[in-house]
């Protein structure tokens, strides 16, 4: 069955969509920890960042450059932000559909929670 992300990528479910190509789709996450958090998502069902292989190197770079961009329009370049990948239960993934949450607008704070 497709996730909610594919089910959001090809257009199922709406979404706020501030980006896509033909590799990945990017769109306000619907619960925001941030003033900006965007989802940038591979068009391509990748489960976890465990299930990457070699073949998904240049898509994985394409997020990042992506998520530059997106940051720059988002108006959060200088300011500064972060990119985070969770995976699986310890890492805290609720959707197994790979996909970094680009987060800024304010000061983030310490990475983890301690
Ligand atoms: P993770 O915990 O890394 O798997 O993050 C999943 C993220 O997806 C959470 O921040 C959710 O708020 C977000 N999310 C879940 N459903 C939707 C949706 N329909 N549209 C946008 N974001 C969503």
């Amino acid at each position: 069955m497709a996730t909610i992300f594919s089910q959001i990528i090809s257009g199922e479910i709406p979404s706020d969509i501030v980006f896509r190509d033909d590799r990945v789709t990017a769109f306000r996450d619907i619960n925001p920890s941030a003033p900006t958090h965007i989802l940038i998502v591979p068009n391509k069902e990748i489960a976890t960042v465990d299930d990457v292989t070699g073949e998904d190197e240049a898509l994985l770079g394409h997020m990042i450059v992506v998520a530059k961009d997106i940051a720059r329009k988002e108006g959060i370049s200088e300011s500064g932000y972060r990119l985070i990948i969770n995976c699986k239960s310890d890492g805290g993934q609720e959707i197994f559909h790979l996909h970094m949450h680009l987060l800024g607008g304010k000061r983030l704070g310490p990475m983890l929670a301690k």
